[in-house]
Protein backbone atom coordinates (compact mmCIF):
# COMPACT_ATOMS: atom_id res chain seq x y z
CA UNK A 1 0.00 0.00 0.00
CA UNK A 2 2.92 2.08 -0.06
CA UNK A 3 3.59 4.62 -3.30
CA UNK A 4 7.08 5.38 -3.28
CA UNK A 5 10.20 4.68 -1.35
CA UNK A 6 9.92 7.24 1.85
CA UNK A 7 6.63 5.76 2.43
CA UNK A 8 7.98 2.50 2.56
CA UNK A 9 11.07 3.01 4.16
CA UNK A 10 8.63 5.44 6.99
CA UNK A 11 6.06 2.77 7.61
CA UNK A 12 9.20 -0.11 7.98
CA UNK A 13 10.78 2.16 10.62
CA UNK A 14 7.83 2.91 12.13
CA UNK A 15 6.90 -0.83 12.30
CA UNK A 16 9.96 -1.85 14.07
CA UNK A 17 11.11 1.07 16.01
CA UNK A 18 7.74 3.10 17.08
CA UNK A 19 4.99 1.78 19.45
CA UNK A 20 2.65 -0.91 17.88
CA UNK A 21 -0.34 0.48 19.16
CA UNK A 22 0.09 3.52 16.31
CA UNK A 23 -2.63 3.68 13.94
CA UNK A 24 -3.33 5.38 10.50
CA UNK A 25 -6.90 6.00 8.96
CA UNK A 26 -5.96 5.37 5.00
CA UNK A 27 -5.36 2.14 3.12
CA UNK A 28 -2.43 3.99 1.84
CA UNK A 29 -1.21 6.19 4.13
CA UNK A 30 0.41 10.12 3.23
CA UNK A 31 3.64 11.01 4.22
CA UNK A 32 2.45 14.87 5.11
CA UNK A 33 6.04 17.08 4.66
CA UNK A 34 4.41 20.90 4.53
CA UNK A 35 1.28 22.61 6.01
CA UNK A 36 0.38 26.36 5.04
CA UNK A 37 -2.53 27.10 6.50
CA UNK A 38 -5.74 24.68 5.61
CA UNK A 39 -3.79 22.71 3.46
CA UNK A 40 -1.32 19.64 4.07
CA UNK A 41 0.91 18.66 1.55
CA UNK A 42 2.29 15.50 0.80
CA UNK A 43 6.12 13.89 -0.21
CA UNK A 44 5.59 14.57 -3.46
CA UNK A 45 3.86 18.08 -3.27
CA UNK A 46 0.36 16.88 -3.91
CA UNK A 47 -2.40 19.59 -1.71
CA UNK A 48 -4.80 18.26 0.54
CA UNK A 49 -7.19 20.68 1.93
CA UNK A 50 -7.53 19.91 5.66
CA UNK A 51 -10.89 19.26 7.32
CA UNK A 52 -9.54 17.74 10.64
CA UNK A 53 -6.99 20.35 11.44
CA UNK A 54 -4.59 17.82 13.68
CA UNK A 55 -7.20 16.94 15.86
CA UNK A 56 -8.82 20.17 16.52
CA UNK A 57 -5.50 21.53 16.92
CA UNK A 58 -4.37 23.84 14.53
CA UNK A 59 -6.94 26.97 14.95
CA UNK A 60 -5.22 29.69 13.21
CA UNK A 61 -3.79 27.64 9.84
CA UNK A 62 -0.91 25.23 9.88
CA UNK A 63 2.53 27.14 10.20
CA UNK A 64 0.67 30.47 10.74
CA UNK A 65 3.51 33.35 10.14
CA UNK A 66 2.48 35.06 13.27
CA UNK A 67 2.54 32.03 15.40
CA UNK A 68 5.96 30.65 13.60
CA UNK A 69 7.13 34.36 14.20
CA UNK A 70 6.74 34.46 18.20
CA UNK A 71 8.20 30.81 18.41
CA UNK A 72 11.05 31.57 16.43
CA UNK A 73 11.70 35.09 18.40
CA UNK A 74 11.39 33.70 22.04
CA UNK A 75 13.47 30.71 20.60
CA UNK A 76 16.16 32.66 19.86
CA UNK A 77 16.20 34.85 23.27
CA UNK A 78 15.39 32.12 25.71
CA UNK A 79 14.25 28.15 25.27
CA UNK A 80 13.84 27.29 28.64
CA UNK A 81 14.77 28.52 32.57
CA UNK A 82 12.24 27.49 34.97
CA UNK A 83 9.21 29.17 36.28
CA UNK A 84 11.27 30.22 39.38
CA UNK A 85 12.85 33.20 37.43
CA UNK A 86 10.72 35.92 36.05
CA UNK A 87 9.70 35.81 32.39
CA UNK A 88 7.30 38.09 30.54
CA UNK A 89 6.38 35.38 27.77
CA UNK A 90 4.52 33.35 30.18
CA UNK A 91 2.80 36.25 32.74
CA UNK A 92 1.81 38.13 29.59
CA UNK A 93 0.06 35.15 28.35
CA UNK A 94 -1.37 34.03 31.44
CA UNK A 95 -3.13 37.44 31.36
CA UNK A 96 -4.03 37.61 27.96
CA UNK A 97 -6.01 34.08 28.71
CA UNK A 98 -7.56 35.73 31.97
CA UNK A 99 -9.48 38.47 29.60
CA UNK A 100 -10.94 35.81 27.95
CA UNK A 101 -12.30 33.87 30.85
CA UNK A 102 -15.93 34.96 32.49
CA UNK A 103 -16.31 35.41 35.87
CA UNK A 104 -13.70 34.89 38.54
CA UNK A 105 -11.76 32.35 36.36
CA UNK A 106 -8.23 34.02 36.23
CA UNK A 107 -5.49 32.11 37.77
CA UNK A 108 -3.42 30.60 35.05
CA UNK A 109 -1.65 26.57 35.58
CA UNK A 110 0.57 25.59 32.76
CA UNK A 111 0.68 22.16 31.43
CA UNK A 112 2.11 20.74 28.25
CA UNK A 113 -1.02 18.50 27.07
CA UNK A 114 -4.81 18.19 27.97
CA UNK A 115 -4.21 15.24 29.60
CA UNK A 116 -2.24 16.94 32.37
CA UNK A 117 -4.59 19.76 32.59
CA UNK A 118 -7.41 17.58 33.25
CA UNK A 119 -5.30 15.27 36.00
CA UNK A 120 -4.70 18.68 37.38
CA UNK A 121 -8.05 20.00 37.39
CA UNK A 122 -9.37 16.80 38.98
CA UNK A 123 -6.63 16.80 41.74
CA UNK A 124 -7.21 20.48 42.29
CA UNK A 125 -11.49 19.82 42.53
CA UNK A 126 -10.44 17.00 45.41
CA UNK A 127 -8.14 18.86 47.28
CA UNK A 128 -10.48 22.23 47.65
CA UNK A 129 -13.66 19.87 48.32
CA UNK A 130 -12.22 17.26 50.86
CA UNK A 131 -14.29 14.67 48.90
CA UNK A 132 -13.19 12.11 46.13
CA UNK A 133 -16.06 11.03 43.76
CA UNK A 134 -16.04 12.60 39.91
CA UNK A 135 -18.54 11.85 37.65
CA UNK A 136 -18.22 12.36 33.87
CA UNK A 137 -20.16 12.17 30.77
CA UNK A 138 -20.62 8.52 29.52
CA UNK A 139 -18.88 9.13 25.68
CA UNK A 140 -16.65 11.45 27.06
CA UNK A 141 -12.75 12.08 26.54
CA UNK A 142 -10.39 13.46 29.26
CA UNK A 143 -7.21 11.87 28.82
CA UNK A 144 -4.57 8.92 29.09
CA UNK A 145 -3.49 9.19 32.44
CA UNK A 146 -4.39 7.61 35.48
CA UNK A 147 -7.23 10.02 36.79
CA UNK A 148 -7.91 11.17 33.24
CA UNK A 149 -8.21 7.92 31.81
CA UNK A 150 -10.47 7.13 34.78
CA UNK A 151 -12.69 10.14 33.88
CA UNK A 152 -12.39 9.06 30.05
CA UNK A 153 -15.81 7.11 29.64
CA UNK A 154 -15.65 4.63 26.22
CA UNK A 155 -13.98 1.48 26.82
CA UNK A 156 -12.06 1.99 23.57
CA UNK A 157 -9.25 3.96 25.58
CA UNK A 158 -9.68 2.36 28.78
CA UNK A 159 -6.79 -0.01 29.93
CA UNK A 160 -6.25 -1.62 32.84
CA UNK A 161 -6.79 1.19 35.28
CA UNK A 162 -8.31 0.85 39.59
CA UNK A 163 -10.81 3.86 38.74
CA UNK A 164 -11.72 4.75 42.38
CA UNK A 165 -14.33 7.15 42.76
CA UNK A 166 -15.36 7.83 38.80
CA UNK A 167 -19.22 7.66 37.97
CA UNK A 168 -20.15 7.77 34.17
CA UNK A 169 -23.58 9.47 34.49
CA UNK A 170 -26.25 9.32 31.38
CA UNK A 171 -24.85 11.24 28.44
CA UNK A 172 -27.21 13.66 27.40
CA UNK A 173 -26.56 12.65 23.38
CA UNK A 174 -29.49 14.35 21.59
CA UNK A 175 -29.40 11.46 18.48
CA UNK A 176 -28.86 8.12 20.61
CA UNK A 177 -29.69 9.06 24.24
CA UNK A 178 -33.09 8.03 25.77
CA UNK A 179 -34.44 11.60 26.11
CA UNK A 180 -33.65 13.27 22.83
CA UNK A 181 -33.20 16.81 22.82
CA UNK A 182 -34.16 17.66 26.73
CA UNK A 183 -31.24 18.08 28.63
CA UNK A 184 -32.50 18.70 32.30
CA UNK A 185 -34.41 15.60 31.96
CA UNK A 186 -30.61 13.75 31.31
CA UNK A 187 -29.59 15.96 34.38
CA UNK A 188 -31.65 14.10 36.66
CA UNK A 189 -28.79 10.97 36.45
CA UNK A 190 -26.20 13.14 37.81
CA UNK A 191 -28.34 13.50 41.15
CA UNK A 192 -29.39 9.83 41.42
CA UNK A 193 -25.55 9.03 40.59
CA UNK A 194 -24.73 11.35 43.86
CA UNK A 195 -27.22 9.55 46.06
CA UNK A 196 -26.40 6.09 44.88
CA UNK A 197 -23.25 5.89 44.19
CA UNK A 198 -21.14 8.63 46.73
CA UNK A 199 -21.85 9.33 50.25
CA UNK A 200 -24.03 12.43 48.79
CA UNK A 201 -20.69 14.77 48.51
CA UNK A 202 -18.39 14.97 45.50
CA UNK A 203 -15.39 16.57 44.46
CA UNK A 204 -16.46 17.48 40.88
CA UNK A 205 -17.98 16.96 37.66
CA UNK A 206 -16.46 17.33 34.24
CA UNK A 207 -17.27 17.39 30.64
CA UNK A 208 -16.74 18.62 27.12
CA UNK A 209 -19.57 20.78 25.79
CA UNK A 210 -19.29 19.10 22.74
CA UNK A 211 -17.76 15.96 22.84
CA UNK A 212 -14.80 15.50 19.91
CA UNK A 213 -13.55 11.79 19.98
CA UNK A 214 -16.90 10.82 21.09
CA UNK A 215 -18.05 11.80 17.47
CA UNK A 216 -19.13 15.17 17.84
CA UNK A 217 -21.85 15.36 20.30
CA UNK A 218 -23.44 18.87 21.68
CA UNK A 219 -24.83 18.08 24.64
CA UNK A 220 -28.40 18.53 24.66
CA UNK A 221 -29.49 21.84 25.65
CA UNK A 222 -30.00 22.40 29.23
CA UNK A 223 -28.33 20.15 30.74
CA UNK A 224 -24.67 22.42 31.88
CA UNK A 225 -27.30 24.69 33.97
CA UNK A 226 -29.15 21.67 35.66
CA UNK A 227 -25.77 19.43 36.28
CA UNK A 228 -23.78 22.44 37.25
CA UNK A 229 -26.82 23.13 40.33
CA UNK A 230 -26.68 19.41 41.26
CA UNK A 231 -22.61 19.09 41.39
CA UNK A 232 -22.88 22.02 43.31
CA UNK A 233 -25.35 21.36 45.95
CA UNK A 234 -23.17 18.26 46.75
CA UNK A 235 -20.32 20.24 46.91
CA UNK A 236 -18.70 19.48 44.22
CA UNK A 237 -16.29 21.98 41.40
CA UNK A 238 -17.62 21.81 37.47
CA UNK A 239 -14.66 21.13 35.07
CA UNK A 240 -15.25 22.34 31.45
CA UNK A 241 -12.73 20.82 29.17
CA UNK A 242 -12.27 22.78 26.31
CA UNK A 243 -9.60 21.18 24.73
CA UNK A 244 -11.34 20.70 21.64
CA UNK A 245 -14.35 23.34 21.87
CA UNK A 246 -12.50 25.99 23.40
CA UNK A 247 -10.38 28.99 21.70
CA UNK A 248 -13.19 30.50 19.35
CA UNK A 249 -13.49 27.01 17.61
CA UNK A 250 -17.58 26.64 17.82
CA UNK A 251 -17.78 30.15 16.39
CA UNK A 252 -20.60 31.57 18.61
CA UNK A 253 -18.56 31.41 21.88
CA UNK A 254 -14.94 31.73 22.44
CA UNK A 255 -15.42 28.72 25.25
CA UNK A 256 -17.52 26.18 24.77
CA UNK A 257 -19.16 26.14 27.43
CA UNK A 258 -20.98 29.73 27.14
CA UNK A 259 -22.90 27.90 24.65
CA UNK A 260 -24.92 26.25 27.65
CA UNK A 261 -25.09 29.69 29.40
CA UNK A 262 -22.78 28.27 32.63
CA UNK A 263 -19.84 29.34 34.38
CA UNK A 264 -17.55 26.92 35.65
CA UNK A 265 -15.12 26.64 38.80
CA UNK A 266 -12.17 25.39 36.50
CA UNK A 267 -11.50 25.32 32.99
CA UNK A 268 -8.73 23.16 31.29
CA UNK A 269 -7.53 23.40 27.91
CA UNK A 270 -4.76 22.42 25.27
CA UNK A 271 -4.77 21.10 21.84
CA UNK A 272 -5.98 24.82 19.82
CA UNK A 273 -4.38 27.01 22.16
CA UNK A 274 -0.96 26.00 20.85
CA UNK A 275 -1.81 25.84 16.98
CA UNK A 276 0.11 22.92 17.69
CA UNK A 277 2.73 23.65 20.06
CA UNK A 278 2.51 21.51 23.31
CA UNK A 279 0.49 23.45 26.24
CA UNK A 280 -1.45 23.30 28.39
CA UNK A 281 -3.71 25.16 30.83
CA UNK A 282 -5.67 25.22 33.59
CA UNK A 283 -7.93 28.30 34.76
CA UNK A 284 -9.51 28.43 37.44
CA UNK A 285 -10.65 30.98 40.60
CA UNK A 286 -7.82 32.64 43.00
CA UNK A 287 -9.50 30.87 45.89
CA UNK A 288 -9.33 27.71 44.58
CA UNK A 289 -6.25 28.26 43.02
CA UNK A 290 -4.81 28.55 46.98
CA UNK A 291 -5.32 24.76 47.51
CA UNK A 292 -2.20 23.98 45.28
CA UNK A 293 0.09 26.13 48.06
CA UNK A 294 -0.41 23.42 50.58
CA UNK A 295 2.73 21.29 48.69
CA UNK A 296 4.97 22.06 46.10
CA UNK A 297 3.50 21.94 42.74
CA UNK A 298 5.27 21.74 39.94
CA UNK A 299 5.71 21.28 35.94
CA UNK A 300 9.75 21.21 34.00
CA UNK A 301 7.91 21.97 30.86
CA UNK A 302 4.53 24.15 31.44
CA UNK A 303 4.67 27.58 30.89
CA UNK A 304 8.00 27.12 28.97
CA UNK A 305 8.71 30.55 27.32
CA UNK A 306 8.04 29.15 23.61
CA UNK A 307 4.50 27.52 24.54
CA UNK A 308 3.74 30.61 26.21
CA UNK A 309 5.17 32.92 23.38
CA UNK A 310 3.08 30.61 20.53
CA UNK A 311 0.19 30.45 22.40
CA UNK A 312 0.14 34.50 23.23
CA UNK A 313 0.60 34.67 19.35
CA UNK A 314 -2.47 32.78 18.73
CA UNK A 315 -5.19 34.60 21.17
CA UNK A 316 -3.82 37.65 18.77
CA UNK A 317 -4.00 36.07 15.30
CA UNK A 318 -7.38 35.13 16.80
CA UNK A 319 -8.34 38.72 17.14
CA UNK A 320 -6.93 40.05 14.29
CA UNK A 321 -7.83 37.90 11.51
CA UNK A 322 -11.82 37.37 13.15
CA UNK A 323 -11.61 34.04 13.06
CA UNK A 324 -14.34 33.30 15.43
CA UNK A 325 -16.21 35.15 13.28
CA UNK A 326 -14.99 32.85 10.78
CA UNK A 327 -16.16 29.81 12.45
CA UNK A 328 -19.16 31.08 13.01
CA UNK A 329 -19.69 32.34 9.24
CA UNK A 330 -18.21 29.21 7.53
CA UNK A 331 -19.21 26.71 10.20
CA UNK A 332 -22.65 27.75 9.91
CA UNK A 333 -22.57 27.51 6.22
CA UNK A 334 -21.01 24.10 5.92
CA UNK A 335 -23.23 22.56 8.09
CA UNK A 336 -26.17 23.91 5.82
CA UNK A 337 -24.86 22.04 3.14
CA UNK A 338 -23.87 18.90 5.23
CA UNK A 339 -27.79 19.10 6.17
CA UNK A 340 -28.24 19.06 2.20
CA UNK A 341 -26.08 16.04 1.55
CA UNK A 342 -28.01 14.37 4.36
CA UNK A 343 -31.38 14.83 2.23
CA UNK A 344 -29.04 14.02 -0.73
CA UNK A 345 -27.47 10.87 1.08
CA UNK A 346 -29.67 8.27 2.91
CA UNK A 347 -26.32 6.92 4.70
CA UNK A 348 -25.93 10.25 6.92
CA UNK A 349 -27.99 9.72 10.37
CA UNK A 350 -26.84 12.84 11.80
CA UNK A 351 -25.52 16.02 11.31
CA UNK A 352 -24.61 18.38 13.97
CA UNK A 353 -22.32 20.35 16.18
CA UNK A 354 -21.09 24.25 16.17
CA UNK A 355 -18.55 26.34 13.93
CA UNK A 356 -15.66 24.66 12.70
CA UNK A 357 -16.64 21.84 15.37
CA UNK A 358 -19.21 19.75 13.36
CA UNK A 359 -20.17 15.71 13.02
CA UNK A 360 -21.50 13.73 10.16
CA UNK A 361 -22.71 10.28 11.74
CA UNK A 362 -23.30 7.49 8.87
CA UNK A 363 -25.88 4.83 9.53
CA UNK A 364 -27.17 2.18 7.53
CA UNK A 365 -30.36 2.29 8.78
CA UNK A 366 -32.36 4.78 10.49
CA UNK A 367 -34.26 3.49 13.11
CA UNK A 368 -31.41 1.39 14.32
CA UNK A 369 -28.95 3.29 14.11
CA UNK A 370 -26.53 0.87 12.94
CA UNK A 371 -23.15 2.75 12.43
CA UNK A 372 -21.75 2.25 8.79
CA UNK A 373 -17.86 1.60 9.80
CA UNK A 374 -16.74 0.26 6.51
CA UNK A 375 -18.95 2.50 4.66
CA UNK A 376 -17.09 5.62 6.30
CA UNK A 377 -13.99 4.11 5.79
CA UNK A 378 -14.90 3.94 2.08
CA UNK A 379 -15.56 7.41 1.71
CA UNK A 380 -12.67 8.78 4.17
CA UNK A 381 -9.72 6.96 1.73
CA UNK A 382 -12.01 8.18 -1.51
CA UNK A 383 -11.65 11.67 -0.52
CA UNK A 384 -8.49 11.48 0.66
CA UNK A 385 -7.76 10.48 -3.40
CA UNK A 386 -9.44 13.84 -4.38
CA UNK A 387 -7.71 15.19 -2.05
CA UNK A 388 -9.54 16.18 1.21
CA UNK A 389 -8.50 14.79 4.56
CA UNK A 390 -11.01 14.72 7.33
CA UNK A 391 -11.46 13.09 10.71
CA UNK A 392 -13.44 10.27 11.80
CA UNK A 393 -14.41 8.82 15.91
CA UNK A 394 -17.38 8.10 17.91
CA UNK A 395 -17.68 5.18 19.98
CA UNK A 396 -18.47 3.34 16.91
CA UNK A 397 -15.96 4.81 14.71
CA UNK A 398 -18.98 5.98 12.36
CA UNK A 399 -18.88 9.28 12.80
CA UNK A 400 -16.86 12.49 9.91
CA UNK A 401 -15.62 15.14 12.14
CA UNK A 402 -14.77 18.38 10.75
CA UNK A 403 -12.80 20.27 12.85
CA UNK A 404 -10.03 22.01 9.93
CA UNK A 405 -8.57 25.34 10.80
CA UNK A 406 -10.54 27.92 11.57
CA UNK A 407 -9.30 29.66 8.43
CA UNK A 408 -11.24 27.62 6.67
CA UNK A 409 -13.30 29.23 3.70
CA UNK A 410 -16.62 28.96 1.55
CA UNK A 411 -14.82 28.11 -1.41
CA UNK A 412 -13.38 25.16 1.17
CA UNK A 413 -16.54 24.05 2.27
CA UNK A 414 -17.94 24.03 -1.23
CA UNK A 415 -14.85 21.71 -2.28
CA UNK A 416 -15.01 19.58 0.96
CA UNK A 417 -19.06 18.97 0.37
CA UNK A 418 -18.49 18.15 -3.73
CA UNK A 419 -15.47 16.09 -2.65
CA UNK A 420 -17.93 14.21 0.28
CA UNK A 421 -21.00 13.98 -2.28
CA UNK A 422 -18.91 12.39 -4.84
CA UNK A 423 -17.42 9.46 -2.56
CA UNK A 424 -21.06 8.85 -1.04
CA UNK A 425 -22.36 8.40 -4.48
CA UNK A 426 -19.54 5.75 -4.85
CA UNK A 427 -20.73 3.63 -2.11
N1 LIG B 1 -9.75 16.34 26.57
C1 LIG B 1 -10.30 16.28 25.35
C2 LIG B 1 -11.69 16.77 25.16
C3 LIG B 1 -9.56 15.76 24.27
O1 LIG B 1 -10.12 15.68 23.07
C4 LIG B 1 -8.24 15.32 24.49
C5 LIG B 1 -7.40 14.77 23.38
N2 LIG B 1 -8.05 14.15 22.36
C6 LIG B 1 -7.72 15.42 25.79
C7 LIG B 1 -8.50 15.94 26.79
C8 LIG B 1 -6.32 14.98 26.08
O2 LIG B 1 -5.43 15.87 25.53
P1 LIG B 1 -3.92 15.42 25.20
O3 LIG B 1 -3.98 14.44 24.08
O4 LIG B 1 -3.26 16.72 24.85
O5 LIG B 1 -3.36 14.83 26.44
Amino acid sequence: PYDGPRLAEIARKRAEFLSPSLFHFYDRPLNIVDGKMQYLFDEDGRRYLDAFGGIATVCCGHCHPDVIEAIVNQAKKIQHSTVLYLNHAIADFAEALASKMPGDLKVVFFTNSGTEANELALMIARLYTGSHDIISLRNGYHGNAAATMGATAQCNWKFNIVQTGVHHALNPDPYRGAFGSDGPKYAKDIQETIEYGTTGRVAGFISEAIQGVGGIVELAPGYLPAAYKMVRDAGGLCIADEVQAGVARTGSHFWGFEGQGVIPDIVTMAKGIGNGMPIGAVVTTPEIAQVLTRRSYFNTFGGNPVSTAAGHAVLKVLEKEKLQENAFVVGSYLKEQLNMLKEKHNIIGDVRGRGLLLGVELVTDHQKKTPAKAEITQVMNHMKDMGVLVGKGGFYGNVFRVTPPLCFTKEDSDFFIEVMDIALSKL
